[in-house]
């Protein structure tokens, strides 16, 4: 399991990965990644923990990226401009 940061919000994520997930997919034994990767359709990728993900709309884009911010250590939200 590799430690990042979020793209988003900077919060610190932890990414399953590895056969090792398997094992545990479904069990909240606290060994599941906080973030995924999401690929864009203009090819790029941002790896994203998931109240981030959750704050993104339907198709999300780099400046969607951008305005994510934290709120709590549970929630995220698109910065209004
Ligand atoms: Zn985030």
């Amino acid at each position: 399991m590799a430690r990042d940061t979020c793209d988003g919000c900077g919060r610190t994520v932890t990414v399953a990965g590895g056969i090792a997930n398997l094992w545990t997919f479904g069990e909240d034994d606290g060994s599941e990644g906080t973030a995924m990767t999401l690929e864009f359709e203009n090819g790029s990728d941002h790896l994203l923990c998931y109240p981030c993900i959750a704050a993104l709309p339907d198709e999300p884009t780099d400046a969607d990226v951008a305005r994510l911010e934290q709120v709590d250590e549970e929630t995220s939200r698109l910065e209004s401009s």
